[in-house]
């Protein structure tokens, strides 16, 4: 027991700060979305079994040109558009069972307010500046891009097919040219840690040639009076990804709430996509280094999912909806595909074909059918259940503290086979009641371990599980997950 806790009786929890990445809110959410919020809250889900007092953070990207360009296309006002689009995320968290404590804004005035806080203290730190800039512009990306950084059409490697804008205009800039040291050395000792290691050693080549400054600003023209003010300059609006990395300050009170800001900054873990690596992980750590403001612990880096083969695009037509999945097969039948399915440091593939057979092999054969058969052995052999304490199965701890979620599920499939291969070898069903008991009370007690353990990742399933096996004697429910 630590001496802040002199009693000894109540446990210290300590503080888990997760983000997850915010996202761009210019079209409906996809089973990429999807997968990222499962990721994050099974993480924070796992803190909170754990002992851990665990915050959860996500919001809409909202100042970015493209929400203003899609806003044009639809015809609506800018705010309107965006608060419909930011709705069918939010929509999406709660469908899927995602326990977000904060959703941030960023259209937001406490999001602005904040911004311009940590815009004020860069520039105290004589890290920012202005001057005159031409390049080529990603809208997609709201990025400028070197022409070697382009592929051969001359397009980014994230939209191609879309064509780079040239822009000229005078825009405040951001010393990061003074930083390639400092990241440096935080990313090769951890102090940052990237997890996978290879996404690490991309940053740090990457880190061989000196940073450029770069712009974060733009015109109020080219903004089109969207985003947040620049402090003291009212002709300019805030780079995107200035203030868009903030919110998750923002969203815990930086510049506007002290103390709800220093009981949760610095973040324990960003939850991001491959995509968005060298803002966090490089961009991000500046901009705070720059403010005197503490960095975050850990950034874990996801790969995508491709559908049927292809990389998912609206021009292919192939975006899958993850609501349809849900509304269907239930959220747990989607977030157990993306868990499991899928190496989180590799593109997984979604398909409909796989969708279907990993929910008949492993959920209604596998899981469902385990506990159906034990509860009917059961409540016919009147076994009176004991409910023992139950804690997490350490090869799902340790699978989780390396973001394996797929090894972690796999573990516990394993206990399922392991669990079905005693009753097929055992047949209680052909035994005496009292031969039976205790058969069925050790099955009774993998379950219901099985079920404990699997709780951050199919929270409904392990519940009624859990209610199921609860004493003193059963009642066999509908089965958990009829075959498709
Ligand atoms: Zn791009």
């Amino acid at each position: 027991m630590s001496e802040a806790n002199p009693s000894g009786k109540i446990p210290v929890m300590s503080k888990f700060y997760i983000t997850n990445a915010i996202p761009y809110v210019n079209a409906k959410p996809h089973i990429g979305h999807a997968l990222e919020f499962i990721q994050s809250d099974v993480i924070a889900r796992y803190h909170k079994v754990k002992g851990d007092e665990v915050l959860l953070l996500c919001g809409g990207d909202e100042n970015a040109i493209k929400n203003v360009q899609a806003a044009e296309k639809a015809g609506k006002p800018v705010q309107e558009f965006i608060d419909e689009n930011t709705k069918s995320f939010y929509e999406l968290s709660k469908k899927l069972n995602i326990q977000f404590d904060v959703w941030q804004k960023a259209s937001d005035i406490k999001h602005h307010l904040s911004s311009q806080e940590l815009w004020r203290l860069c520039d105290k730190n004589g890290d920012i500046y202005k001057k005159k800039y031409k390049g080529l512009y990603c809208v997609g990306c709201e990025l400028f891009y070197a022409p070697d950084e382009l592929n051969e059409q001359g397009e980014c490697f994230e939209h191609p097919g879309k064509k780079l804008e040239e822009v000229e205009e005078e825009n405040y800039f951001f010393k990061l040219s003074n930083y390639t040291e400092k990241i440096k050395k935080i990313l090769e000792s951890n102090e940052i840690e990237i997890v996978p290691e290879f996404r690490k050693n991309e940053m740090l080549s990457f880190l061989k040639s000196d940073l450029e400054d770069i712009s974060i600003s733009r015109s109020n023209k080219r903004a089109k009076n969207w985003g947040v003010p620049v402090p003291g300059d009212d002709t300019q609006r805030m780079y995107v990804w200035f203030d868009a990395l903030n919110i998750y300050q923002s969203g815990i009170g930086f510049g506007t709430d002290k103390e709800t800001y220093n009981k949760w900054w610095p973040a324990d873990l960003h939850v991001i996509g491959k995509g968005i690596i060298r803002f966090h992980a490089i961009y991000w750590p500046a901009f705070l280094l720059s403010a005197n403001l503490l960095l975050p612990k850990k950034i874990f880096v996801h790969e995508y999912f491709t559908v049927n083969g292809q990389k998912m695009s609206k021009t292919l037509g192939n975006v899958v909806d993850p609501m349809e999945y849900i509304e269907k097969y239930g959220a747990d039948a989607l977030r157990y595909f993306c868990l499991a399915k899928m190496s989180p440091f590799q593109d997984g593939d979604f398909s409909d074909e796989k969708f279907v057979q990993a929910f008949n092999s492993d959920l209604a054969n596998g899981l469902g059918n385990l506990v159906s058969r034990v509860a009917k052995l059961a409540e016919k052999n009147d076994v009176e259940i004991e409910e023992k304490q139950l804690s997490i199965n350490p090869n799902v701890s340790n699978a989780l503290e390396e973001f394996r979620f797929d090894y972690a599920l796999e573990s516990q499939w394993a206990e399922i086979t392991k669990a079905d291969r005693i009753i097929n070898s055992k047949k209680p069903w052909e035994l005496s009641k009292e031969e039976a008991t205790p058969i069925l009370t050790d099955l009774i007690q993998q379950i219901r371990s099985i079920a404990f353990s699997i709780q951050p990742f199919l929270p409904d399933t392990s519940k009624k599980i859990l209610d199921l096996f609860k004493g003193p004697h059963i009642t066999s429910q509908a089965p958990l997950f009829p075959r498709i």
